[in-house]
């Protein structure tokens, strides 16, 4: 456990907020401990909507990312980088 959070963009998702096209998902490692103590480990997936995810400053800095991207680019995936960690720690602390 050393807190890194592993990110693999995918691609070609809907929201199942809205059903709209989403800007990018991530799925990131989630783990949990059980009644028993027992912990289980696996991943999810979480989405960035344009649309549901509006409201949110982490958000809207990835979206703003893509926007003027278009894709993930080696010369400039720092910048996403930043802004994804951002939105991702505010997406699974809820
Ligand atoms: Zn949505």
């Amino acid at each position: 456990m050393n807190g890194e959070c592993e990110v693999d963009l995918v691609s070609d998702l809907t929201c199942h907020r809205c059903a709209g096209e989403l800007v990018c998902a991530a799925r990131v490692p989630h783990s949990f401990a059980r009644a028993d103590g027992h912990r289980v480990t696996g991943s999810r997936t979480v989405g960035l909507c344009p649309r549901c995810d509006r409201d949110s400053p982490a958000a809207a800095a990835v979206i703003a990312y893509f926007t003027a991207h278009g894709t993930a680019r080696a010369d400039t995936v720092g910048d996403l980088a930043v802004a994804l960690r951002a939105w991702l720690t505010q997406s699974t602390v809820e």
